[in-house]
């Protein structure tokens, strides 16, 4: 649990009573009784996606008349019973050459044929149509034919399409390409549609931003209105954006008030959770009747969801975090909307997945936690990603999620679970890697996949990667190593089966912002000690199992300066904390330092290299991943590294 989740619990202890997921999904749904909200008539081009609110009949036939499927000539099909190539027939050619759109004037007389083309109306008289393959025309005019017709042959008639009448879709259809096509073909202009719903979608939050304008310093983007938005596109629904409201109890109930009146639902995200800033539950109270029926749902992610009805709307809050304003939305939101679009309920693809490692979790709540997807000799392997992290970039990485019971404290290593898969299809990526993350595995991944492999790449420090690669989860373990009592790099930490390919070297030092004189133009010990010496001076260190955090520990010799306990997991957070001046200085690799325009001074030279299992090179994939690295050589320079 976070500090947050913490912090939250100790208020709503006091004001809330928290729901089981199913109560909160009975209470809301008794209270609103969703239907869908009416029908209305929508051009034929406008009708792609929409649900069709009443069976469709056919007011013509299709086709409206007989007509012919292939170019020849109409004729009699009794004239032709004798015919064969050793007699052909011979037929009169009438004066008259039947098109699409001709109306035919002459009848077809025994005896005689008219040319047709594909389309063409079937003339009075005749009873099929011989392909122009099958005849052989004459100096005089005439055709000969060398094989019988049956009655009807190489006609469509009247109405064998579609008969004026039938049922053409029925009420409940989700309108595309082909329904459309059929509409189209009987003259319907427009269709008799659900109503979609619009529904208000506004984010709260003094630091939001809307993407696309510079952030403050302590701003960030709004991500969970696009979000939602996108979301209610995807379930039927209209987005009404409302862009971002700041924490101002005027202004926010003035935005929902207007919302409230002027659509059919209004989805809000972020302050759900009581603190002082938090009013949006407040409003919504006094919003309408009931007002909120629940506040508190025991799910992770997704506790502080809030759920009302205000006369007849719905009205809900999600979490301020995105992904868990994504999870709640898909659980327990779009289902709803789904019934008001007129909708389905949405078709969910499961998959049989292994858990490799123990996941835990928190007894009482039903946790969702999401998964990227690799796949070995027994079966399908669900990785948990960005767990507890808040991270959007979890879902770029992640297939599906599971569920973990309210009743477990934790999913142990090796369970099976059901995964619920965020597209229709599994598509586990031909190259998995996994392990110690760096800037120039992303040149790589573009190399592969111009190539045409698709790659997934999951930060699990080198550690995680090594033990990932021995437990057969990947394909590649990319990993920075250094043991500490020969010096050398990688080669020693790897166990039985497994080998290396060489990577690049990359330059790791100490960071500060320029021209801070503790550093500015010194030497590397020289540096440290004046760090260590004024006790004003911040350090920001790495978490424990980071190769960087041997380089800092070797650094220190036992010292714990002030910012020690400050752990964050990446090179980017470590140089973005120095140069926002959280911090004075810290260890990371030179691209990240030079990025942020910091100040420099080199430490160590590191290999980055990636642990493979015996006999990849040989495999289809190892020999991709080779072609691609040496087709990353100078994107990998470009960025700073030194490629092996
Ligand atoms: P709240 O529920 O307002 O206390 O917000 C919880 C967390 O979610 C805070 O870190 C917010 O900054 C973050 N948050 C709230 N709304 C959004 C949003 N629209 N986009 C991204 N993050 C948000
Ligand atoms: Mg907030």
């Amino acid at each position: 649990m976070n500090a947050k989740d913490a912090g939250s619990d100790l208020r709503q202890n006091q004001f809330l009573e928290v729901q089981s997921r199913n109560q909160a999904i009975a209470a809301f749904t008794a209270a609103l009784r969703p239907r869908p909200l009416g029908s209305e008539y929508v051009p034929l081009d406008q009708l792609v996606g929409r649900i069709l609110s009443e069976d469709l009949r056919a007011a013509v036939d299709a086709p409206p008349f007989d007509r012919s499927v292939v170019d020849g000539f109409a004729v009699r099909s009794a004239d032709l019973s004798g015919a064969s190539q050793g007699r052909p027939v011979r037929l009169a050619l009438n004066d008259e050459t039947i098109h699409c759109g001709h109306d035919p004037a002459l009848a077809v007389a025994p005896s005689t044929a008219t040319p047709i083309a594909t389309g063409g109306p079937l003339p009075r008289g005749a009873d099929a149509v011989v392909m122009i393959e099958q005849t052989q025309a004459t100096e005089d005019g005439a055709i000969l034919v060398s094989r019988a017709v049956a009655p009807g042959q190489n006609i469509a008639f009247a109405g064998s399409d579609i008969a004026s009448g039938q049922t053409l879709l029925h009420a409940g259809a989700i309108i595309g390409a082909r329904e459309i096509g059929m509409m189209a073909a009987v003259g319907t202009a427009e269709a008799p549609v659900w109503r979609r719903p619009r529904v208000a979608v506004l984010s709260t939050g003094d630091e939001l931003t809307p993407p696309g304008r510079r952030l403050a310093p302590a701003a960030i983007y709004d991500s969970n209105g696009p979000i939602i938005a996108a979301a209610l596109a995807e379930n039927g629904c209209e987005a009404v954006r409302l862009g971002a409201i700041p924490d101002d109890e005027a202004r926010l109930e003035q935005a929902i008030r207007e919302a409230h009146a002027g659509c059919d639902a209004v989805v809000l995200s972020g302050g759900t959770s009581k603190g002082a800033g938090d009013l949006t539950h407040r409003i919504v109270a006094r919003l309408g009747r009931p007002g909120i029926v629940t506040h508190g749902v025991a799910l992770k992610p997704g506790k502080p969801l809030c759920l009302a009805v205000c006369d007849g709307k719905p009205v809900i809050v999600l979490p301020g975090f995105p992904t868990s304003a994504m999870f709640t939305f898909h659980d327990i939101v779009a289902p709803v909307l789904r019934i008001m679009a007129g909708l389905p309920a949405r078709q969910e693809t499961m998959i049989r997945a292994r858990v490799p490692v123990r996941v835990p979790s928190d007894l009482g709540r039903t946790e969702f936690v999401m998964a990227a997807l690799a796949q070995d000799a027994e079966g399908y392997i669900a990785h948990p990603v960005g767990k507890g992290s808040g991270a959007v970039t979890a879902f770029s990485q992640a297939d599906g999620f599971f569920a973990i019971e309210a009743l477990a404290d934790a999913m142990p290593a090796g369970a099976t679970v059901e995964v619920t898969l965020f597209s229709a299809h599994v598509r586990v990526p031909d190259l998995v890697v996994m392990g110690s993350h760096c800037t120039g595995l992303d040149a790589v991944a573009s190399a592969l996949s111009r190539q045409g492999y698709t790659s997934r790449v999951l930060a699990l420090g080198s550690q995680g990667g090594l033990a990932a690669l021995e437990r057969g989860e990947c394909d590649i373990a990319p990993i920075h190593l250094l043991d500490a009592a020969t010096g050398a790099y990688n080669q020693p930490f790897l166990g039985e089966g497994l080998t290396l390919v060489r990577g690049w070297r990359r330059l790791q030092g100490l960071v500060f912002r320029r021209g801070d004189a503790r550093f500015e133009g010194r030497a590397l010990g020289e540096a440290v000690t004046a760090a260590l010496a004024d006790p004003a001076c911040l350090m920001v260190n790495r978490n424990a199992g980071a190769g960087t955090r041997t380089l800092i520990d070797r650094l220190l010799k036992g010292a714990r300066p002030p910012g020690y306990w400050n752990q964050p997991r990446s090179h980017n957070a470590v140089a973005a904390s120095i140069a926002q001046g959280r911090a004075d200085w810290g260890v990371a690799i030179r691209p990240v330092a030079e990025t942020l325009g910091l100040g420099f001074i080199p430490l160590a030279d590191e290999e980055y290299d990636f642990a493979v299992r015996s006999g990849f090179a040989e495999s289809a994939k190892g020999a991709a991943f080779l072609a691609a690295l040496a087709a990353a050589r100078e994107a990998i320079a470009a960025l700073g590294f030194d490629p092996a």
